[in-house]
This record gives C-alpha cells, sequence and structure tokens, in this order.
C-alpha cells in the first residue's frame, strides 16, 4: 500500500508563535498553506512566554528603533548580524501594532496606549539610561500572541495538522526541497506533505539540559532535520541561561520581574548585582546577571540550606503590582513552591532557557549554506523561522523580549518571500521514486521490538551529560570529556529499542525519534563550544575568558558529516545606518 500524499504551496512544519505568522501571511494571501504541529497548536511553547515583546514605541519614555538596533548588537556582544537586526528593530512598532489588531489584549496605560515595561539590556541614547520598550500582556505575553494568532488562522482557512509528527524533509536530487514525511501521532498512519515550499518554525531545543524552562517538546526537531539533510547549523555553541528559574526546578520567572522593580539578594542580604554592574544592576543582559548567580554561589554566598542559589525580592512592590502585573509568576510560585511572592522572596539559579543558534538563513528566512569562501547562497525551497533558525539577530547572547519579536518579523517577512516565489512556480516538482526512504526506514527503525536500553534512561542520561558539561561556564576538559560522553550515548541509542511495543501507545515511538533529535543536536552543541576558545555572550569559558575579535569574530557552522566545524563571517553591514563597532561590553 503506497503513503497518503497531500499537496499544498507551501508546509509549515511548527504552529508556534513564528509558524502561525507566516501561515497567516501566506493564507491571506490565499496560498494553500498547511500548518503540522506535534501538539495542538495553542499549545506551542509560544503560549508560555511571559514578559513582553519588544518594539521602540515610546508610550512610556522617549525611545527609537536605532537605540533598539544598538542594545541587540551590544547585547549580542558583536556576533548578531547587524543588517537583520536593523530590519527586525524598525520593523517592531508594525508588528506590535499588527498584534494590536489581531486582537491581542495587551495590558494598557492609563492613556490607553499599549503598557510598556523595562527589561534587561535596554537603554537610551546608545547605552544611556535604562529605556521601557517591552509591550506586555500582564505576563501572559506569548498566551495572548498565540491565541489570537490561531484565531486568525482559522478565520484565514489555513489548513491544520494537528498532532502529526514530522520525522523528516523530502528533496529531489538537485536538493530542492519539496515536503516531509510526517505521521499522524493518533494512528501512526505516515503521510507525505508535498509542497512548493518549506517552511521549518520547529522551536528550539532546551530540553538538551537537566533543568529548562522550555517545553518537553522543545527537542530542536527542525534543526536535526536540517543537520541530516546536510546543512550546518549556525552558533549552536550559545545557549542562553536565564538568571531566575525557580531554583532546582528550572520554571522561569521571567525578566519582567525585575523591570518591575524586583531585585536579587545573596545569603548575607546584599543586592549583590551592583557590583557586577554598577549601572543596570538587576537589569544587565542575562548572560552578565547569570553568571553573576553563578559565581555568588561557587564563592559561598548562596542563600538557602545548601547555600545553592539567591533570592529574588518582589514583596517591596506591593501585593497589588504583583498580582495585576506578574499573576502568572505568583502562580508559579504559588503552586510549586507554596509561596507568594508579594510576601516572600523567590529562590532563584540560572536556567537554560533559549537557543541563540540553528539553521543559518537570511533576514527573508531562506535557509543558507556556504558555497565558498565566505559566500552562501539560499537552499531551493527551504526557509526557516523562529527559534529553530539563527539569522542572526541574537549573536552570543538574546536580549529579553526579542524572540517574540524575532518570530513574528521574521515569520511575517519569509512569508513574503515565499509569495514572491509561489508567483513563478505554477506546479509542484516530481518527487522522485524513494525519495522519502530514508524517513520511513527511521520510522521503521522505532517499529521493531527488542530487548534494549530503555529510551526514557538515555534522555535523562544526556540532559545530565549537556548540563554538567556544557553549562553557564566552560573549559577544554570539562567539554572534551562532554562531547566523548555525548558520542558514546550516541551510539548506545543505536542499540536501545522500544520494550514491548504491543504495550506502548504510539508516542514511544516519537520519543525515541525526539531522542534522535536531541542528540544530534547536542553533538552540534558540544562540539561548536569546544571549538570556540574565547567567551562571548552566553559561552563562557574560564580557560579563555576574553573575548578575542580577531580570531574569533565570526559565526561557527557545524555539520553532521564527521562532526566537522566551518566558519563564516559576521554580516557587520546595516542596511541604512552606520555599522556599531565591537566595543568592550559593560552595563
Ligand atoms: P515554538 O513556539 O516552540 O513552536 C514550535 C512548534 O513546532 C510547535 O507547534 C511544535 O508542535 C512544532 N514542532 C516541533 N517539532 C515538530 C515535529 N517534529 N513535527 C511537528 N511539529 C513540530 N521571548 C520573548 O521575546 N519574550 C518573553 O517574554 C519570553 N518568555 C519566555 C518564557 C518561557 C518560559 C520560555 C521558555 C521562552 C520565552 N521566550 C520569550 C522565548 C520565546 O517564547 C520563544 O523563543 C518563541 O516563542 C519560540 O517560538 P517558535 O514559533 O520558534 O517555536
Amino acid at each position: 500500500m503506497g503513503i497518503n500524499k497531500r499537496s499544498f504551496d507551501t508546509l509549515i512544519i511548527g504552529a508556534g508563535g513564528g509558524g502561525l505568522r507566516a501561515a497567516l501571511q501566506l493564507s491571506q494571501a490565499e496560498a494553500r498553506v498547511a500548518v503540522v504541529s506535534k501538539v495542538f497548536p495553542t499549545r506551542s511553547h509560544t503560549v508560555a512566554a511571559q514578559g513582553g515583546v519588544n518594539a521602540a514605541l515610546a508610550n512610556v519614555l522617549p525611545d527609537n528603533w536605532h537605540w533598539h538596533m544598538f542594545d541587540t548588537v551590544k547585547g549580542s556582544d558583536y556576533l548578531g548580524d547587524q543588517d537583520a537586526i536593523e530590519y527586525m528593530c524598525r520593523a517592531a512598532p508594525r508588528v506590535v501594532y499588527e498584534l494590536d489588531h489581531f486582537g491581542v489584549p495587551f495590558s494598557r496605560l492609563d492613556n490607553g496606549r499599549i503598557y510598556q515595561r523595562a527589561f534587561g539590556g535596554q537603554s537610551r541614547n546608545f547605552g544611556g539610561e535604562q529605556a521601557v520598550r517591552t509591550c506586555a500582556a500582564a505576563d501572559r505575553t506569548g498566551h495572548a500572541i498565540l491565541h489570537s494568532l490561531y484565531q486568525q488562522n482559522i478565520r484565514a482557512k489555513t489548513h491544520f495538522f494537528d498532532e502529526y509528527f514530522a520525522i523528516d524533509l523530502v528533496r529531489d536530487q538537485e536538493g530542492y526541497f519539496l515536503g516531509a514525511l510526517a505521521i499522524d501521532i493518533a494512528s501512526g498512519e505516515p503521510i507525505l506533505i508535498e509542497a512548493k515550499t518549506t517552511i521549518l518554525a520547529t522551536g528550539g531545543v532546551g530540553q538538551l539540559f537537566r533543568t529548562n524552562t522550555n517545553a518537553l517538546i522543545n527537542t530542536g526537531d527542525g534543526m536535526a532535520m536540517a543537520l541530516r539533510a546536510g546543512i550546518p547549523l549556525q552558533d549552536m555553541e550559545f545557549f542562553q541561561f536565564h538568571p531566575t528559574g525557580i531554583a532546582g526546578k528550572g520554571m522561569l520567572i521571567t525578566e519582567g520581574a525585575r523591570g518591575e522593580g524586583g531585585y536579587l539578594l545573596n545569603s548575607a542580604g546584599e543586592r549583590f548585582m551592583e557590583r557586577y554592574a554598577p549601572n543596570a544592576k538587576d537589569l544587565a543582559s542575562r548572560d552578565v546577571v547569570s553568571r553573576a548567580i553563578a559565581t555568588e554561589v561557587r564563592e559561598g554566598r548562596g542563600a538557602g540550606p545548601d547555600k545553592d542559589h539567591v533570592l529574588l525580592k518582589l514583596d517591596h512592590l506591593g501585593a497589588d503590582i504583583v498580582k495585576s502585573r506578574l499573576p502568572g509568576i505568583r502562580d508559579t510560585a504559588m503552586t510549586f513552591l507554596h509561596i507568594d511572592p508579594a510576601e516572600t522572596p523567590i529562590p532563584v539559579y540560572p536556567t537554560a532557557h533559549y537557543t541563540m543558534g540553528g539553521i543559518p538563513t537570511d533576514r527573508y528566512g531562506q535557509v543558507v549554506v556556504p558555497v565558498q569562501q565566505g559566500a552562501e547562497e539560499p537552499v531551493p525551497g527551504l526557509y526557516a523561522v523562529g527559534e529553530c533558525a539563527c539569522v542572526s539577530v541574537h549573536g552570543a547572547n538574546r536580549l529579553g523580549g526579542n524572540s517574540l519579536l524575532d518570530i513574528l518579523v521574521f515569520g511575517r517577512a519569509a512569508a513574503n518571500h515565499v509569495i514572491e516565489h509561489l508567483k513563478d512556480q505554477r506546479y509542484h516538482r516530481p518527487i522522485p521514486e524513494g525519495a522519502s526512504d530514508a524517513a520511513m526506514d527511521r520510522l521503521a527503525r522505532w517499529s521493531k521490538q527488542g530487548k534494549g536500553e530503555s529510551v526514557a534512561q538515555l534522555r535523562v542520561a544526556l540532559a545530565k551529560v549537556m548540563e554538567d558539561h556544557c553549562g553557564v561556564f566552560r573549559n577544554e576538559e570539562v567539554l572534551q570529556e562532554g562531547q566523548n560522553k555525548v558520542l558514546a550515548l550516541r551510539e548506545r541509542l543505536n542499540e536501545a529499542y522500544i520494550d514491548d511495543y504491543s504495550q506502548v501507545f504510539n508516542t514511544a515511538r516519537i520519543e525515541a525519534m525526539e531522542l534522535e533529535n536531541l542528540m544530534e543536536t547536542a553533538i552540534a552543541t558540544v562540539t561548536s563550544a569546544l571549538a570556540r576558545r574565547e567567551s562571548r555572550g552566553a559561552h563562557s569559558r574560564i580557560d579563555y575568558p576574553e573575548r578575542d575579535d580577531q580570531h574569533w569574530l565570526r559565526h561557527s557552522l557545524f555539520s553532521l558529516e564527521g562532526n566537522k566545524m566551518d566558519y563564516k563571517p559576521v554580516r557587520m553591514k546595516p542596511l541604512t545606518v552606520e555599522t556599531f563597532p565591537p566595543k568592550k561590553r559593560t552595563y
């Protein structure tokens, strides 16, 4: 029996904010769009975003996109591509007003304008006083955005494949991407989804680490699909550790809590960020605050009986502010810690949060690969947007509030580019015989019953290795050991089996394929981290503590074949303004 096949103009893999923003633009242009999501769309991880989305609306204090651009370049530790950063910061007010019109219930100022709060790394006048740039719907901004986008897509008649798992991309001998093979999770039936263009929007890979803020579904599937299709991943060594996860558990306490006036204390009750970032203090960039917390704990100034965390103090804000501006994090603290942050400080510690690296794209969302020294070219038919992509607007460290912006701006930009492309593509290119065989083999591999190691245990072991060997502070020896251990775990996965297939639901097969994806992205992350011998943004090497622009102001590219590293230049030239040249980064 042949595989079921459906045909669309565009296939979007992923129904988070990135995928849904792209889908909406395409559906409104009357393209035939399919969105595949392994969870029901409104359960995609965007729903968890708390603090808000950045745009220089100047609703609270003076602001403009030039200052936003400067902060983003500086926040990226000068590794961000300045053309893409300019494009994003200029487009920000427009995409936020669009959301307002789509029905996103933003919190309001007394004058009726969209509420904005301060977030880390934001400044006025190119590094001056704190700016107030993050547009918020209380502390449930992602929830508000995702639901509005989903409703707009239903209205625009986007076709959804809910709870379908994409296994791998399909392409022809000339390298054109022609869609993907997916499986209906409920029935186990495979389906070939044919498309003239495919957009990967599969989100990040926070599940690489044991303590993280991410949903269980964030397993880097799109990144691993790209790797298996021969596309290198860019800047994977840069993984963001958010300073304020609930200690020992990982759930996020938004930076918005510090934006509303909260601050961090060590065991002596000292406001220690004043020592690490005399100007920005608790609202310094995330990498800076995470390292400060880890240093306080390492040097014995941690709080609690085990001195293993610091405290986030909010009680001085008053119960009204905590309840109205931070209701979600109050709920989280009450549910998981049985404390009310309006009365008691929250124990916090850095937790794995955001994948800065990903599938390399240009600012139109086209996936690009190197062709010769320094030059690159688009891969035909393939786009990537959102956290799985690396445009790169976040460089070595993302600013809070810039990811929701990234997914909206580049979701929209990629869709606009696809709409142009579709004008010349009346027909589907033929799918060659056997194009989905490799994907079917992967599926078959996890349909055979046998005895071996448990997939679940290997996943736990991988997350522990990554946490121990690729965390906030790194060095050659620890990373080398980490790489060896990850490669050994990858080997062991080849021998693993789903124990008793008759007793398990289809999701066991999905979890096995997710673990393959995690293994591949883990190898990319630890290998890239081992190779980069400098400290920049979130990548902090204690054996190479300085940033080294002479040798390392360049993007890394990891290819699966031979676990090979390559490099390409940073696009330093913006679109219309002067370059922001690298400077020492202080807050
Ligand atoms: P996601 O929303 O993660 O969606 C991925 C989609 O891909 C899902 O639909 C999933 O089902 C689908 N998918 C994945 N693999 C497959 C597969 N194999 N087959 C089929 N479907 C697949 N950023 C901000 O700017 N401001 C904030 O306040 C903020 N708060 C945050 C709070 C938390 C707790 C976290 C974890 C992140 C936060 N971020 C924030 C970051 C931001 O929310 C994310 O980076 C962003 O939402 C990612 O969106 P996305 O569309 O790329 O992916």
